[in-house]
C-alpha cells in the first residue's frame, strides 16, 4: 500500500497540468432494458438492470443518472435557459413553456437497488442523484436494478413525439442513463440544450410496443424473423400477430441507444461492400422518396470516404432514420428530417454519419470539447461532400474559415473551452464549435503539413477508438506524427480568442538585394510561408518556422524551390529576410497563398510592384 501511495504521489507531480495522463482507465456499463410502449398516450414503463464496473482507481459513494426528458417541462433549465437567451434555436424558443401535462417529457424512477438493496434516490431536474448503500470499490463490479417510467414529449428538440414531418417517436436520450465518471469526477451535466457524454458498454434492450410499428435504431436485431423486419418490401405489410410485438436489440461497445418508430415507414438495406449494412427508414410519402432512394448509394460513397480517411467502420449495421428535427448523430444511426432537397440530404447524413467517428467512436466530452466533435465533424464531411457530389471546388472549406472570421470580429467570441451550454449567444456557439473547430484541424495541416495530418487523423483513430480523447490526446498524436511541438497552438487558438494577424512591413531595395520585413500584429504567433513571384512568372518560397515548433514541416509545394529560414521567436514584432535579387525584379510577395492559415486580415498579407 505505502509503495504505491509513494508511486502515486510521483505521478501525481508530473502530471499535475495534463488534461489527461498515460494511465489511462475508463468505467463500462452493461444495460439489459425491458420497455414497453403505449402508442396512444405516449407512456412507457421499464425495467433496466445495469452492471457497472468501477475500473477507476477511486471508491464511489454516489452515482448520477441523466433523466433528459425531464427537461420537456414548464420551468426546467433547458426552458428558463431558451427564454433568457438572446439567440435562442427556434426549434426551443418558448415552447417548452407552453407544454401541457399530456404534451410534457418525463423520466421517472419507481425503484431502484444496488446489488438488490434499495437505495436512495433524488431527482433534481434532469439529473437523479443517487446516494450508495455500499461505497464500490476500485475494481469492483455493481448491478443497478431499476423501475421507471416515461412520457415522450411533443417534438421539441431531438426527441419527441409526432415531429413536424409525422414520425410517431424520435426516442433520444430516452432511458434512465448512468453519467460517465473519468479522470476529472463525474459529468452529470444538466441537460439544457445540446450535447452528450455517456459511458462505454454494452446495451440489450427489448422494445415492446404496437405491431404495426417499424423501428429502426441503435444495435443489431435478434429477432428479425419473429418481426419480419430486413424482409419486407416498401409498401408491403408483414402480417403480425397479436396487438404487440417485441424487437430485441444488442448494441455492443456503444454509449448510446436511440431509436425511432413510425407507423408509416418504408424499410430498404443497403450491403456496403466488404462494410456495414445500411438501413434506411423513411415515411411513405412520395414526395421524398426519390430523394431517399438517390441517397443510398451515396451514403455507400460517403461510409467509404469516411473509413479511408479516418479508420475502418467497425460496426456491423448503420441506419439513417427520419426523424428528429434537423440532423443528431447516435450509435450506430442518426435521426435526421428527410423533407429536403437532394443536396441538403445528402449533406446532412454525411455530417450526422461523420459523427460516427468524431463523437461515437471518439468519444470525446462534447459539453467541455464541442469543437473536437463538430469541428472535426464539419471538417471531414466537407471534404467528402466535395467527392461525393463532384463539387471539384479547391477551397471547400472557405465556408468554414469565413465563418470562424465573422465570430473572430463579432465581438461575442468566447474560448472554444466553454462549456457548450455556457455561451452567451447560441451563434458564439455555432461558430466557434463547427467553423473555428474545423479550421483547427485544416490549419493543422498548415502547420505540420498535409500529409502529416491525414497520418495524424488516421494513428488519432486507432490510439483513441472507443475511448474519450481529450483536446491534449489528439495534440499528442500530431506532436508524434511530425515531431513538432504543437502546445502553443493548441494553448492559443483553443484556450484563448487570440487572433491571427501577420503583415508585409516593408520591402526594401538594397543594393542587389531585396529586404522584407514581415510583423506580427495578432496576438497569435503562427510559422509564415512567403512567396515571392518574379517578372520572368516564377514563384518561390520562404518558410520562417515559428521557435517554439521546434521542427519543421516538409516543403507543401514540392515542385516550387522552398528556403527554410532561421526561426522566428513569437516575443519578437518583426522579422525580416533578405532575397538576392533587386526589387525591380520583384512583381509580388505574398504571405500563405494556400490561405489554411486563420489569417483575420487578409489586406496586409500581399506586396506588389
Ligand atoms: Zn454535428
Amino acid at each position: 500500500m505505502i509503495k504505491k501511495f509513494v508511486f502515486v504521489f510521483f505521478v501525481g507531480i508530473f502530471c499535475v497540468v495534463a488534461q489527461n495522463n498515460t494511465s489511462y482507465w475508463q468505467q463500462q456499463v452493461d444495460y439489459t432494458m425491458k420497455v414497453d410502449m403505449n402508442v396512444e398516450n405516449f407512456q412507457y414503463e421499464g425495467t433496466q438492470e445495469l452492471v457497472y464496473s468501477n475500473n477507476s482507481p477511486d471508491t464511489l459513494h454516489q452515482v448520477f443518472y441523466h433523466l433528459h426528458f425531464n427537461a420537456f417541462q414548464p420551468g426546467s433549465e433547458m426552458d428558463v435557459r431558451s427564454l433568457n437567451l438572446p439567440d435562442p434555436d427556434p426549434r426551443v424558443g418558448n415552447r417548452v413553456s407552453k407544454l401541457t401535462p399530456e404534451e410534457i417529457g418525463y423520466l421517472k424512477v419507481s425503484s431502484l437497488t444496488q446489488n438488490g438493496k434499495p437505495i436512495m434516490y433524488k431527482t433534481e431536474g434532469t439529473v437523479l442523484e443517487v446516494t450508495l448503500g455500499k461505497p464500490i470499490l476500485p475494481g469492483e463490479k455493481v448491478t443497478f436494478s431499476m423501475n421507471f417510467n416515461g412520457q415522450v414529449p411533443l417534438q421539441i428538440r431531438r426527441s419527441g413525439r409526432n415531429n413536424k414531418e409525422g414520425i410517431a417517436l424520435s426516442m433520444t436520450q430516452w432511458y434512465p442513463k448512468i453519467a460517465e465518471y473519468d479522470f476529472e469526477g463525474w459529468h452529470a451535466d444538466p441537460y439544457i440544450a445540446r450535447e452528450f457524454h455517456g459511458v462505454w458498454g454494452n446495451f440489450d434492450v427489448t422494445l415492446t410496443l404496437d405491431k404495426n410499428y417499424i423501428i429502426g435504431g441503435t444495435g443489431t436485431l435478434q429477432n428479425p424473423q419473429e418481426i419480419g423486419y430486413g424482409y419486407e418490401s416498401p409498401g408491403t405489410t408483414v402480417k403480425r400477430k397479436g396487438k404487440k410485438l417485441s424487437w430485441h436489440f444488442i448494441a455492443k461497445n456503444v454509449h448510446d441507444f436511440a431509436w425511432t418508430a413510425d407507423p408509416d415507414y418504408l424499410h430498404d438495406v443497403v450491403k456496403v461492400p466488404n462494410g456495414p449494412t445500411l438501413h434506411f427508414l423513411y415515411k411513405n410519402n412520395k414526395n421524398i422518396i426519390d430523394n431517399w432512394k438517390d441517397l443510398q448509394p451515396k451514403t455507400v460513397e460517403l461510409i467509404n470516404y469516411f473509413s479511408e480517411k479516418i479508420g475502418k467502420y467497425p460496426y456491423e449495421q448503420y441506419s439513417v432514420l427520419q426523424g428528429g428535427d434537423g440532423g443528431m448523430e447516435y450509435a450506430m444511426c442518426t435521426l435526421i428530417t428527410g423533407e429536403r432537397s437532394f443536396g441538403s440530404l445528402v449533406g446532412v447524413t454525411a455530417h450526422e454519419m461523420a459523427h460516427s467517428w468524431f463523437q461515437h467512436i471518439l468519444a470525446t466530452n462534447e459539453s467541455k470539447h464541442e469543437w473536437m466533435d463538430e469541428g472535426f465533424t464539419s471538417y471531414i464531411s466537407t471534404l467528402a461532400m466535395n467527392e461525393v457530389m463532384k463539387q471539384n471546388n479547391p477551397n471547400s472549406l472557405r465556408g468554414l474559415y469565413n465563418g470562424y472570421y465573422q465570430l473572430a470580429i463579432s465581438g461575442i467570441e468566447q474560448p472554444q473551452t466553454t462549456q457548450a451550454d455556457r455561451y452567451s449567444h447560441n451563434a458564439a456557439y455555432g461558430a466557434s464549435a463547427y467553423s473555428k473547430g474545423a479550421v483547427f484541424l485544416s490549419q493543422l495541416g498548415y502547420v505540420i503539413g498535409e500529409d502529416n495530418l491525414a497520418k495524424t487523423i488516421k494513428r488519432y483513430f486507432n490510439e483513441w477508438k472507443f475511448k474519450h480523447p481529450t483536446p491534449n490526446d489528439f495534440k499528442r498524436v500530431a506532436e508524434k506524427v511530425s515531431g513538432i511541438q504543437l502546445d502553443w497552438y493548441l494553448t492559443d487558438w483553443t484556450q484563448t480568442t487570440n487572433t491571427i494577424d501577420y503583415g508585409i512591413k516593408e520591402v526594401v531595395d538594397n543594393n542587389n538585394t531585396t529586404k522584407i520585413t514581415i510583423e506580427r500584429i495578432g496576438l497569435m504567433p503562427m510559422p509564415v510561408d512567403i512567396y515571392v513571384e518574379y517578372n520572368d512568372s516564377t514563384i518561390e518560397s520562404f518558410y520562417v518556422p515559428l521557435r517554439q515548433m521546434r521542427g519543421e514541416k516538409e516543403n507543401p509545394i514540392p515542385s516550387m524551390k522552398r528556403t527554410i529560414l532561421p526561426d522566428w521567436p513569437w516575443t519578437h514584432p518583426t522579422y525580416s529576410l533578405e532575397i538576392s535579387k533587386p526589387k525591380s525584379e520583384i512583381k509580388s510577395i505574398e504571405i500563405d497563398i494556400t490561405k489554411t492559415m486563420a489569417d483575420i486580415n487578409p489586406s496586409n498579407n500581399a506586396f506588389s510592384e
